[in-house]
């Protein structure tokens, strides 16, 4: 049975016991503080269980990309060590909210595998919960009784919390949880040592397919266990695992899911998989971390340096090094493998299918980079072992910073040291490392209270584009914590303040009774609650609260964000359709718009761009705003539509003549309250992957006033030309003509000096030695110092210069003296440059160093005399 007929059985499975099935959620999580990436099935539900919104039906079913790279659920160190975990992979999962409960999640869970995908009965093990004292649960007697039914005893196992005990994060929903492994071993395996010894022991052949979690509490931050009102089911099965056992592998990267994309790496590398351990690691790092960099870029979330950019760029360095390190892979090669990922999975996932142009772009050049930074690495650990003599051990703190700063991975850096017969401080790194994990724990550490609930009145709306002004009830608040210090959160039941999303930046603003006025410092999206921020809690909360949004500061946002959509049709216009919305910031101050597109802009794409803005703004453009369109209708009514998006069955259209974006933001009622629209600058800002900055309104108004103050001052300065332009550019050819005879007339008198110093050279113990000073400047002092090497014998010269004030010293050796005094003009200007609080280098026939203190150029001059 192929993977993709695996997948369709499951779905089709659920669907005949009345699920309904939805597609997968994003890979990459907007709007959640505690999670980056969605790690399970359920995640994309959270908000289901947590009673913040209603189900779209009560009975679920899907395939959801996951991936466990960060946070409670990291597997990425076993990843391409053993053949079952990946970073990302596929859950299959059904879920009841509220509906269904244990006896049919078992019931079917048992149908499905041993009926429809056949899978003999005697090759299967369950789990069941067997309680735990300290929060008070119990054995779990309903799962035990159910299983009792299907399977002999001797095969129903009892695990403890650790592995039956389902949460998904510090807090919230939670339960026990029964699992279904199965054992895939030979017969003659199995006369040796029963199943039942092997389930939960990381037996790579007695594995964990599915886990059913019925959910029953709530965790509390206090760590105590509430019942549930209303019980739930949340399942989820390895999709990848489950075509192993199918397919009658032994290991994933067997199955059709992994295979094609071994063969091509077989291809690519010109080696084999299957013939050895450490080149099978790597082959199956590289097919894993492709399919995670894959659809996390087709999720829109791109490489970066920070946040989920930053874990997506090391999970493909990590795939490039393993290539380099194991199978010889030293120019770009990942992307090579996108055609046969995309005709794999590119029917069920269409987002690979669209975006596979950008992807493979992104990591081309990321590939590109980091080999070079491989390099460079190889070349500055060469530096380092060279100048430092007698080294038996690389410092910690130098592994550390080669892998930190410059990506060079710690792993190459001891492979280095190991063929330089040298071994690396592995206890200073580790403590580096440790230092880092903490700075970046206490940067992004976060922590929260339970909510009071004040009434309650879980579903809030917002009916901030209607209003900026409205009378509130707060339902729930607490106390948040994070680097920048302690909040408090309200949500109200209905509110004017919008939220921070889809790039548009949250309002700011106040609320007030009688007795208090609270300012709001920021709005945010958690979870589908939109939370108020504050600096302090309000003493009244029971009161009703007049709620006042900074009116002026939200006209700039939604000029900007209309502007956004307006410049977003010009590029599409003037570009193509190829342009696609990368990333956007609308705030009040200025609007970036990151999109797809290959090449820079033209100076003449860019004005028709602009021209085209603010002839939308000057047509008058009224704004068409339809508030809950079925999500398939705005696609036919030609709505774009963003990859990575999570959008709801009914979404909101905004409609500005040709452009139509489906929108939750904020806009004005008519493009010429926009004012004008003007750029600031067009960058590049990734691979294939433009910037547009530029202001609106107001904020563009001053923009053009600066410039035109700035462009009256020079001409002021020009003493007011008939033709500026030809004036300024008379001025630069002067300047050019001046600076090469200036040049020409410097190293005149430099030649001059030259001859000077020939004379003055000083025989010691048969070195000729000179220590000079200067006024001039090092590149100067280069080209007068070269040529003296060939015309002085045995030269050891020593030049102290102070060019307007900044000392430097050059050092300039003969190779004889090198060889047969073992002299370093390196090691000496390091020395000398302590003199001027200073520092350089260099090689050991020519070195300079630049300093701070003029005055210490004669001790240093003199000291030199001393070093003969
Ligand atoms: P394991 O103990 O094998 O790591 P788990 O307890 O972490 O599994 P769950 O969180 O219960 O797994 O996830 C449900 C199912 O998803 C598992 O039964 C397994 O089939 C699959 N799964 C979990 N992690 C991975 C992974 N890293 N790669 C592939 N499949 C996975
Ligand atoms: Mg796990």
């Amino acid at each position: 049975m192929t993977s993709k007929e695996i997948r369709k059985q499951f779905l089709n499975f659920f669907e005949s016991k009345q699920h309904l099935i939805v597609p997968s959620a994003p890979i990459v999580l907007k709007d959640d503080p505690t999670l980056m990436f969605n790690n399970s099935g359920m995640a994309q539900f959270k908000d289901f269980f947590l009673g913040y919104k209603k189900p779209t039906s009560v009975r679920i079913a899907d395939t959801q990309k996951c991936l466990r790279v960060s946070g409670k659920h990291n597997d990425l160190d076993d990843v391409g060590k053993d053949t079952y975990h990946h970073t990302m992979f596929e859950m299959l999962g059904n879920w009841s909210f509220g509906d269904y409960f244990k006896k049919e999640a078992i019931d079917w869970a048992w149908e499905l595998l041993t009926e429809v995908y056949k899978i003999p009965k005697e090759n299967l093990y369950v789990t069941v919960f067997e309680g735990d004292e300290k929060d008070g649960t119990a054995q779990d007697e309903e799962a035990l009784e159910l299983w009792k039914k299907h399977i002999a005893e001797e095969r129903i196992l009892f695990g403890n919390k650790k592995d039956n005990f389902w949460e998904m994060g510090e807090t919230g929903p939670c339960g026990p949880c029964s699992e279904i492994h199965v054992d895939i071993r030979s017969a003659e395996e199995k006369a040796l040592v029963p199943g039942r010894d092997l389930v939960n022991q990381d037996h790579p052949q007695v594995i964990e397919v599915w886990n059913l979690v019925f959910m029953q509490y709530l965790r509390k931050a206090d760590g105590s266990l509430e019942i549930l009102p209303s019980k739930s089911i949340d399942t989820g099965m390895g999709f990848e695992r489950l075509a192993m056992v199918l397919q009658g592998k032994t290991s994933n990267y067997d199955t059709d899911v992994f295979r094609p994309l071994i063969d091509d790496l077989e291809r690519i590398s010109g080696k084999k998989y299957g013939v050895d351990f450490t080149s099978d690691v790597a082959f199956r790092v590289v097919v894993d971390h492709l399919r995670a960099v894959s659809f996390v870029i087709a999720d829109g979330q791109l490489p970066s340096n920070s946040g989920a950019g930053y874990v997506i760029r090391r999970i493909l360095r990590r795939a490039i090094s393993y290539g380099y390190r194991f199978l010889d892979l030293n120019e770009a090669f990942i992307y090579k493998l996108i055609p046969t990922l995309k005709a794999q999975m590119g029917e069920f996932f269409p987002e690979l299918e669209k975006q596979s142009q950008l992807i493979t772009d992104v990591i081309k050049e990321e590939e590109t980079n980091f080999l070079r930074t491989i390099d460079q690495g190889l070349v500055r650990l060469d530096n380092f072992i060279q100048n430092n003599s007698n080294l038996k051990e690389i410092p910690g703190d130098v592994v550390f910073e080669l892998y930190d700063t410059y990506g060079f991975p710690a792993d190459l850096s001891r492979i280095i040291a190991e063929e330089k017969e040298l071994t690396i401080d592995e206890k200073g790194f580790e403590s580096e490392m440790e230092k880092q994990k903490q700075r970046s724990k206490s940067a992004t550490s976060f922590s929260a209270s339970d909510w009071t609930i004040l009434l309650d009145d879980a579903v809030e709306e917002f009916i901030g584009y209607d209003y900026l002004e409205s009378d509130v009830k707060v339902t729930r608040y607490r106390q948040v914590e994070n680097k920048t210090g302690t909040f408090y959160q309200l949500v109200f039941q209905a509110t004017p303040f919008y939220a921070e999303s889809g790039g548009q930046v949250g309002d700011t603003g106040f609320i007030e009774n009688q007795f208090e006025k609270v300012e709001i410092i920021n709005t945010k999206k958690e979870n589908n609650l939109i939370v108020h921020f504050t600096k302090e809690l309000p003493k009244y909360l029971e009161l009703p609260f007049h709620a006042v949004v900074d009116k002026e500061r939200r006209n700039h946002i939604m000029r900007n964000h209309t502007a956004t959509h307006l410049l977003h049709e010009a590029l599409r216009d003037v570009l193509g359709t190829h342009v696609e919305q990368k990333g956007s910031y609308v705030g009040p101050d200025y609007l970036r718009f990151d999109f797809s597109h290959f090449n820079k802009m033209s100076e003449d794409e860019l004005k028709q761009v602009i021209k085209q803005v603010n002839t939308r703004i000057a047509e008058r453009i009224p704004l068409e705003e339809k508030r809950s369109v079925p999500f398939k209708k705005a696609l036919e009514e030609g709505a774009m539509a963003l990859f990575g998006e999570k959008y709801g069955d009914v979404v909101r259209m905004i409609k500005f003549g040709n452009s139509i974006e489906l929108c939750g933001g904020t806009h004005v009622q008519n493009t010429a309250d926009v004012i004008m629209f003007k750029l600031q600058s067009e960058s590049s800002s990734a691979a294939g992957i433009r910037r547009i900055e530029a202001t609106t309104g107001l904020a563009a108004i001053e923009e053009l006033k600066d410039t035109f103050n700035q462009y009256n001052q020079i001409l002021a300065e020009l003493k007011n030309p008939a033709d500026p332009i030809d004036a300024v550019q008379k001025l630069v050819d002067e300047n050019k003509e001046l600076k090469s005879q200036l040049e020409k007339f410097v190293l005149q008198q430099a030649q001059m000096e030259k001859e000077t110093w020939k004379k003055s050279f000083e025989n010691i113990n048969g070195v000729n030695f000179l220590a000079v000073r200067t006024s001039l400047d090092a590149n100067t002092i280069k080209q007068i110092a070269f040529p003296l090497r060939k015309e002085i014998e045995n030269l050891f010269l020593v030049v102290g210069s102070d060019h307007n004030g900044k000392p430097s010293i050059t050092v300039s050796i003969s190779d004889e003296l090198v060889e047969s005094k073992g002299l370093n003009a390196g090691q000496i200007v390091r020395e000398l440059g302590k003199e001027i609080q200073g520092g350089g280098g260099g090689q050991a026939f020519f070195a300079t160093a630049g300093g701070k203190d003029v005055s210490g150029l004669d001790r240093a001059l003199e000291k030199a005399k001393s070093l003969t």
